[in-house]
C-alpha cells in the first residue's frame, strides 16, 4: 500500500508539475521517456564506493525502482551519460528523500560530528565548534517531531545546537548575503562586458554545476565564479572569525547544518582556503536531537550568534526556487541607481512559484533585465537544449523541485513530498522576510562590517581569493 502511494505520487506531482510546463509551452516531453537506448532496466541507482555524498545499502534495497525512477526521469542524471551504464551522481540525494527503506541515504557525517563534540565535553580536545545552519533547517525540522510544515523553528534550532555542544551558531544567510554582494557585482560586471557570451548562471547549487559538468561543458564558462553560501561563510569563519577570536583555524571545526547531501561533496573541496569541515543533513540533525532525548518542540528560543551570525532576509529566501534571483535584483537596483527598490521587488511574484521555468523582465530603474528560473535538472535539461532560442541575461537553476526546501537531505516523515508541501515551506521562508526589517543583503549592518573590515570590496582581490573559485 504504501508504495502503490508513493509511486502515486511521484508519477502525479513531481513528474506531472514540471512536465506540465514543457508540454504546455513547447509541446514535447520526451525528456519523461526512459534514456539511453537499449538499455536494461535497473532496479536500483548504482552508487559508486567512492561517492562523498551518497551511500548505497543493499540489504534494505527492495529493489522498488523509485530511485531510478526520480534520478533518470525526473532529475535526467542515470541513463543520460554518454555510457549509459557508468552513473555519475550529481550528489542532489533526490534518491535518498524517496528511499523509505533506507537502501540509498546520505554519506553519514553525524557519527563523526558526535564523537568529536563528546571528547570535547570529555575534556579530550580544546576545539571550537561552530554550526552555520541553512535557512530550509528551519522550516522543515520541525516536521520531525510532528511541528506543521513550514514552521519557523530558528530560535529552537539554535537552542538545540548550544546543548548538543556547539560553541557558535551562526546563520547561513550571512553566507547568502555575501553571495548576492559578489554575485551581484560580477553579474553586472559581466552584463555589458563585450565577447561574454549569454546568460549569466548563478552558481550556490553545487549539483546544478555538477549536472552541467557532466552533460553540458559548453555552458560552465557562462556559470558564476562564486562559490556557494556555506562554502563562503566557512572561509570567513576560518580566516576573519578566527583572527578576530585569536583562534588557528585548524583548532575551528566547522558543521554546516542543511537541507542538501550536496554539501557533503563540498566538504571534501576546501584547498588553499580552509573551508567547512562537516556537513550533515537536516534529517541527521534530527536523528541526533532524538538519541540524545532533547525535547525540542518545548526548547526556549536562542537567537543565532552574532558576527557572521546576523543575515538579512533576502539570503533568507535563498532556500526557495527563485529567491536567489529575488535577493539578486533587490541589490541589483540599488547598486545601478543607489536608491532603495520599489515595493514590488519585496514580494516579485514573476519569480515566485513552482513552475519549472518561470521568466520575467524586471525593470532596474531604466535598465530591463530578462531573468529565467529553473528547479530540477530535468527542466534545466530542457532549457540547455532550446537556450538560444529563450534569451536570457540572468538564469537562477537549483537541482531539486522547489529549491532547497526540496533538497534531498530534508526530513521525510509520513507527509509525502508532494508540491503542497513544498508550498508550505516556501510560504514559511517568505512569511519571514515580509516580517523582516532588514530585506536586502547591502543593508546588513555585519557585511558592510566585513567589506570595511577584511574583504574590501565586492569582487576585490582579496573577495577572489576567498570567496570564488
Ligand atoms: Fe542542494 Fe539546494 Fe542544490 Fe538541492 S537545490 S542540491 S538542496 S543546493
Amino acid at each position: 500500500m504504501m508504495r502503490w502511494t508513493r509511486r502515486k505520487w511521484l508519477k502525479a506531482t513531481a513528474l506531472a508539475g514540471s512536465v506540465g510546463f514543457w508540454k504546455k509551452a513547447h509541446g514535447q516531453f520526451g525528456w519523461m521517456k526512459p534514456q539511453g537506448g537499449g538499455q536494461r532496466r535497473r532496479r536500483f541507482v548504482p552508487v559508486k564506493e567512492n561517492n562523498p555524498a551518497i551511500l548505497r545499502h543493499d540489504m534494505n534495497c527492495e529493489r522498488c525502482g523509485d530511485c531510478v525512477a526520480i534520478c533518470q526521469q525526473v532529475q535526467t542524471v542515470y541513463g543520460h551519460g554518454k555510457n549509459p551504464e557508468e552513473h555519475e551522481c550529481i550528489y542532489c540525494g533526490q534518491c535518498t528523500a524517496i528511499c523509505w527503506n533506507h537502501g540509498v541515504t546520505e554519506r553519514f557525517h553525524l557519527q563523526e560530528v558526535s564523537q568529536a563534540i563528546r571528547e570535547k565535553k570529555e575534556g579530550k580536545s580544546k576545539k571550537t565548534f561552530v554550526a552555520i545552519t541553512s535557512p530550509a533547517v528551519r522550516v522543515t525540522l520541525g516536521e520531525m517531531f510532528r511541528m506543521a510544515p513550514g514552521t519557523n523553528v530558528e530560535g529552537q534550532l539554535v537552542t538545540a545546537l548550544k546543548k548538543l555542544g556547539f560553541d557558535h551558531v551562526f546563520d547561513a544567510t550571512f553566507g547568502a548575503d555575501l553571495t548576492v554582494m559578489e554575485e551581484t557585482a560580477e553579474f553586472l560586471e559581466k552584463l555589458d562586458a563585450p565577447d561574454v557570451p549569454k546568460p549569466f548562471f548563478t552558481s550556490c547549487c553545487p549539483s546544478w554545476v555538477r549536472f552541467v559538468e557532466l552533460f553540458f561543458p559548453e555552458f560552465r564558462k557562462q556559470i558564476s565564479t562564486c562559490k556557494s553560501p556555506l562554502r563562503m561563510q566557512s572561509a570567513m569563519i576560518k580566516s576573519y572569525f578566527a583572527q578576530l577570536q585569536k583562534i588557528a583555524p585548524e583548532e575551528i571545526v566547522v558543521v554546516a547544518v542543511t537541507p542538501c547531501t550536496a554539501k557533503k561533496y563540498e566538504a571534501t573541496l576546501a584547498g588553499e582556503i580552509p573551508e567547512m569541515d562537516y556537513a550533515l543533513t537536516t534529517r541527521e540533525l534530527g536523528w541526533w536531537l532524538m538519541e540524545w532525548k532533547i525535547p525540542f518542540v518545548e526548547l526556549e528560543e536562542t537567537p543565532f550568534d552574532s558576527l557572521l551570525g546576523k543575515g538579512s532576509t533576502a539570503g533568507t529566501i535563498f532556500g526557495n526556487t527563485g529567491g536567489v534571483t529575488e535577493a539578486v535584483l533587490r541589490t541589483a537596483y540599488f547598486r545601478l541607481t543607489g536608491k532603495k527598490p520599489p515595493e514590488t521587488f519585496f514580494s516579485l511574484s514573476e519569480v515566485r512559484g513552482l513552475e519549472g521555468l518561470r521568466k520575467a523582465e524586471i525593470d532596474l530603474g531604466g535598465r530591463t533585465i530578462r531573468v529565467g528560473i529553473l528547479h530540477g535538472t530535468g527542466a534545466a535539461r530542457e532549457y540547455l537544449k532550446m537556450a538560444e532560442k529563450m534569451p536570457f541575461d540572468f538564469v537562477e537553476v537549483m537541482a531539486c523541485r522547489g529549491g532547497c526546501i526540496g533538497g534531498g537531505g530534508l526530513p521525510t516523515t509520513e507527509i509525502p513530498l508532494t508540491d503542497s508541501l513544498r508550498a508550505a515551506r516556501m510560504q514559511g521562508l517568505y512569511a519571514t522576510d515580509r516580517e523582516s526589517p532588514l530585506r536586502m543583503s547591502h543593508d546588513n549592518p555585519e557585511i558592510q562590517k566585513i567589506y570595511a573590515d577584511f574583504l574590501h570590496s565586492p569582487g576585490s582581490e582579496t573577495a577572489r581569493k576567498y570567496l570564488h573559485g
